[in-house]
């Protein structure tokens, strides 16, 4: 995997929304989800990396770090050379993140972080974390801060490597934080401002994964067509069959609506304005369509789908996750309701 990073690196794909002036390619989030899905289209790993540093590693520090953090932080990320990686999640808390129980206690100019980050990506290779640690508990998640955490550190230890159903080639560990020592100077943004760090990179983040989704849906049509194509069933390719063919259309339908959401909730964070909805909703659609559509491949491939020769089975496996990351498929469905209420001022 470190020479595909490399490789993604040289073509601009790992700093692609950093600006060109932290050594990125500073291009918008329409462009980072077209590419995500291109990427994902070929490899749903490679686009897991590519999106981890591209919106979880650099969002935080692009929206709320200082210039001296910038520079140390970003510019030395952009290349492929080094990854990032981002700690929200806990053992004990997934969807509630702001009952984070990790810890970061000020003492002098130091903050000492105790506690355990789970599931996180790029866990093995990466040189840095923005980890999310409770600075002030009586304030709950108002109280939760952002820090820049260079790896290997003293005080942080990586836990087993997961051995996951899909996305298979990129590492997904625990940090564990026992008397960790960071500067104080690698707080990201006030404290206390972690919680609002972590659900606005999220949403940023989500039209990532949307890209990544639509990617492995679209492989999964490509499969299948090729596939139906040339596979003769009573003498005939079963492309020529119509409830092959009414697969393929549902499967076209979802993905390509999928996509215009995809493209309309990035076109709407480059304006600056609102996406939080369409964020969700574009991550809720792509990641379904992915399901349904590597679920339908397997199906047109009939035992060939079943078996590790073609890439269908690798499709479905991996479509699975982006129904969980960054947001189950119920915490997205609460974000789009959270967003009509208030639309509409009922409650
Ligand atoms: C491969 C992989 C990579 C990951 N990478 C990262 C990473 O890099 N960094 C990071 O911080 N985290 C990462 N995660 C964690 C991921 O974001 C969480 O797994 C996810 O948010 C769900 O949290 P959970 O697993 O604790 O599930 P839980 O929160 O325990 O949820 C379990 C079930 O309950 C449902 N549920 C929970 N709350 C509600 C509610 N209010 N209403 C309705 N249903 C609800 C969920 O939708 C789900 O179906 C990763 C996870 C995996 C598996």
């Amino acid at each position: 995997m470190p020479h595909l990073i490399k490789k993604m690196g040289d073509l601009g794909l790992m700093g692609l929304v950093a600006p060109e002036e932290y050594g990125g390619t500073g291009m918008d989030y329409l462009a980072y989800a077209i590419a995500m899905e291109e990427i994902s289209r070929g490899c749903a790993t490679a686009g897991v990396i590519m999106s981890v540093n591209n919106s979880l590693y650099f969002g935080p520090l692009l929206g709320f770090a200082n210039e001296k953090q910038k520079e140390q932080w970003i510019v030395p990320f952009t290349t492929g050379e080094r990854v990032g990686c981002f700690a929200l999640s806990e053992p004990g808390n997934g969807s509630d993140a702001g009952a984070a129980s990790t810890v970061a206690k000020a003492i002098g100019d130091t903050y000492v972080l105790n506690g355990t980050k789970a599931w996180i990506t790029n866990g093995y290779e990466s040189e840095a974390t923005i980890v999310f640690a409770t600075t002030d508990k009586a304030k709950k998640h108002r109280g939760i801060s952002a820090f820049a955490v260079p790896k290997p550190t003293k005080g942080l230890s990586l836990g087993k490597r997961e051995d996951k159903l899909g996305i298979r080639a990129s590492s997904t560990c625990n940090l564990i934080f026992e008397d960790c020592e960071i500067p104080a100077e690698n707080i990201v943004g006030a404290p206390g401002m972690g919680f609002k760090i972590a659900m606005m990179t999220l949403d940023g983040g989500r039209i990532g994964i949307a890209g990544q989704a639509l990617g492995i849906a679209q492989a999964a049509i490509d499969c299948a067509i090729d596939y139906a194509s040339k596979r003769i069933a009573f003498s005939a390719p079963i492309l020529k069959m119509q409830s092959i063919q009414q697969k393929l259309a549902d499967m076209e339908l979802r993905t390509e609506s999928a996509r215009l959401l995809t493209h309309k909730a990035a076109a709407l964070k480059d304006e600056g304005k609102a996406f939080s909805k369409h964020a969700a909703m574009a991550k809720l659609a792509a990641s379904e369509a992915a399901t349904f559509c590597a679920h339908q491949c397997i199906q047109i491939l009939g035992g060939m789908g079943y078996v590790s020769d073609m890439p269908a089975e690798r499709f479905y496996r991996d479509a699975r996750i982006t129904e969980i990351y960054e947001g189950t498929s119920e915490i997205q469905r609460l974000v789009i309701a959270g967003s009509l209420i208030k639309e509409y001022q009922v409650l």
